[in-house]
C-alpha cells in the first residue's frame, strides 16, 4: 500500500491508509487519545483507544481507516475537519526532543537569534509555511506570465565585477589570481544590458542581489531576490503596462486581493513630493489590508545630493536622461530629469527601473559628472561602453523586490518573515552561523596571510 497525504484522506472514507508525518498535538481524553498528524499537505486528526509512547514533533507512521466524524465533532477550521483516521498501528520513525520554542503560535515574540538558530523548526510554523508557499506561487506565476509573453529566463554570474546600485559590495578573494577579488552583484544590471546587446530582446531572472548596507525592516541585510527584467525596442510606457498587468493579475489570482486603482496612477516625482512629501506613498485613505494600492512614479531627477556625496545617481548611472535635458548635463545637472520609474504599493517601494543610456558618449559624460576619472571609467565600465559600439538596441527594464511585494501582500512587517533562511539584523546567517573564521591554510592559499 502506498502513502496517503493528510489532505488526500478526504477522498478515501472507509479505506485503509498509511500516513507519514509529524505528531502535531497529543490530546488525551482518558478513554481515547487524539494524535493530530501533520505533513506537507496539512493536518489530520487520528484517534485511538490505545496509548502510544509518542510526543509532539516525533516523526511517525500511522496505519488506519479513514472515517467520517460525527456531525458535532466536525472542525470547519481545517481542510480535513470532516474526517479522522482510526489508528490500527503507530510507529515512531524519528523521535523529537522538546523544541526550544513553541511553533503553534505566530512566533513573533520569540527572540530573533533563537528563531534563526533553529530556523528549520521555526519554519514548521503555519504562518511561515503559508508565506513561503505564497512566495512560490508568486514566482511560479511570474515565470509563466513572462514566458507566455516571449521572455527568456537567463541566469547571470554571481562571482563578478562590481555593479553600482548605491550600496557597498561583498567581495570574494580569488585563489587563481591572488590579490584580485570578485564582487557579488548588487543586481544583474550590466549583464542584462549586455543580453540586450546580444539580441535576446526580452530577458527576466529571479535574481539574487547582494548589498552590504544597513538593514531595515523592509530591507534584508546581505542578500535578497528580485524579479529582474529588461526589454529592447520599448518605451517607458510599454514597461509600465507590462508590470501593471502582471501585478494586477498576481494581486487577484495569487494574493486573492483587490487592486485599488487600475490603471495604476502615474505620478511625477515632483507631484509626489508636493502631495505626499515622499516618493513612497500610500494612495489608500484607510489602511484596508485586502487592497493593494499600486502607483508608478516617473519624471525623477537624474541626480540627487546625498549625505556623503554632492552628486550621485537617483537610480544608478545607467539611467537615461530625458533627451531634451541632455544639453543641461554639464550646465545644471541637478535640473536634468530622467527616464527612471519606481513602483510603490501601500506605501512601500517595491521596484524601480529605467530606460537606459545606449550612447557611449552620453554614458561617459554621466560617469564624469559622477566624479569618475577617465582611467576608472575604462577599468570599471569599459566592457559596457565597448559593447555599445557593436549595435546596441534601445532598451529598458525594471526590477521588483520579491520580499517587499510579499510584505505588502501578507501584512508582515519584516522581510525575514517571507524569507526561508534570512540573516539576523547583525548580519549573522540563519542556522549556519556565518560569517565565521576560515583556517590558516585557506588564508595562505588566497595570499591573505603570509606563508
Ligand atoms: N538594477 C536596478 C535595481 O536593482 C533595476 C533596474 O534598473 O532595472 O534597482
Amino acid at each position: 500500500m502506498e502513502r496517503t497525504l493528510a489532505l488526500d484522506c478526504k477522498g478515501k472514507v472507509g479505506q485503509k491508509v498509511i500516513l507519514f508525518g509529524w505528531i502535531n498535538t497529543v490530546r488525551d481524553h482518558g478513554k481515547i487519545t487524539f494524535y493530530d498528524l501533520r505533513d506537507a499537505s496539512g493536518i489530520i486528526q487520528t484517534v485511538t483507544k490505545k496509548r502510544f509512547d509518542v510526543s509532539a514533533e516525533d516523526v511517525v507512521k500511522i496505519e488506519g481507516v479513514v472515517t467520517k466524524r460525527p456531525q458535532k465533532l466536525i472542525n470547519p477550521q481545517i481542510a480535513t475537519g470532516e474526517i479522522e483516521v482510526k489508528v490500527d498501528s503507530l510507529t515512531i520513525i524519528g523521535k523529537s526532543e522538546t523544541l526550544p520554542f513553541p511553533i503553534d503560535d505566530l512566533g513573533l515574540d520569540i527572540e530573533e537569534t533563537l528563531r534563526l538558530k533553529y530556523r528549520y523548526l521555526d519554519l514548521r510554523r503555519e504562518r511561515l509555511v503559508t508565506n513561503l508557499k505564497l512566495r512560490h506561487q508568486m514566482i511560479n506565476f511570474m515565470r509563466q506570465f513572462l514566458t507566455k509573453r516571449g521572455f527568456v529566463e537567463i541566469e547571470t554570474p554571481i562571482l563578478t565585477k562590481a555593479t553600482p546600485e548605491g550600496a557597498r559590495d561583498f567581495i570574494v578573494p580569488s585563489r587563481l589570481q591572488p590579490g584580485n577579488f570578485y564582487a557579488l552583484p548588487q543586481s544583474p544590471q550590466q549583464y542584462k544590458q549586455l543580453l540586450m546587446v546580444a539580441g535576446f530582446e526580452k530577458y527576466f531572472q529571479i535574481a539574487r542581489c547582494f548589498r552590504d548596507e544597513d538593514p531595515r525592516t523592509d530591507r534584508s541585510y546581505g542578500e535578497f531576490s528580485q524579479l529582474d527584467l529588461e526589454m529592447s525596442f520599448v518605451n517607458q510606457e510599454d514597461i509600465l503596462q507590462l508590470i501593471e498587468e502582471l501585478f494586477a493579475e498576481i494581486t487577484e489570482k495569487v494574493f486573492k486581493k483587490k487592486v485599488y486603482k487600475f490603471p495604476f496612477p502615474r505620478i511625477s516625482h515632483q507631484e509626489a513630493i508636493a502631495k505626499y512629501q515622499s516618493d513612497k506613498f500610500d494612495l489608500r485613505e484607510k489602511k484596508d489590508p485586502n487592497v493593494l494600492a499600486f502607483a508608478f512614479i516617473v519624471n525623477f531627477p537624474l541626480f540627487e545630493r546625498t549625505q556623503n556625496q554632492p552628486i550621485s545617481p537617483s537610480h544608478h548611472p545607467f539611467t537615461a536622461p530625458k533627451d531634451e535635458d541632455i544639453p543641461q548635463l554639464f550646465k545644471d545637472p541637478m535640473k536634468v530629469r530622467s527616464w527612471q520609474h519606481d513602483l510603490v504599493a501601500n506605501g512601500l517601494e517595491i521596484g524601480g527601473g529605467s530606460i537606459r543610456i545606449t550612447d557611449p558618449n552620453v554614458q561617459r559624460k554621466i560617469f564624469k559628472i559622477l566624479g569618475y576619472r577617465e582611467s576608472e571609467i575604462e577599468e570599471k565600465f569599459g566592457h559596457l561602453l565597448n559593447a555599445f559600439i557593436y549595435g546596441v538596441p534601445p532598451h529598458g527594464g525594471i526590477a521588483l523586490g520579491l520580499e517587499r511585494i510579499l510584505m505588502v501582500a501578507t501584512g508582515e512587517e519584516n522581510t525575514r518573515e517571507v524569507t526561508a533562511f534570512p540573516m539576523s539584523s547583525s548580519g549573522q546567517t540563519a542556522v549556519m552561523d556565518a560569517p565565521s573564521k576560515v583556517d590558516e591554510q585557506t588564508l595562505k592559499e588566497l595570499k591573505l596571510k603570509k606563508l
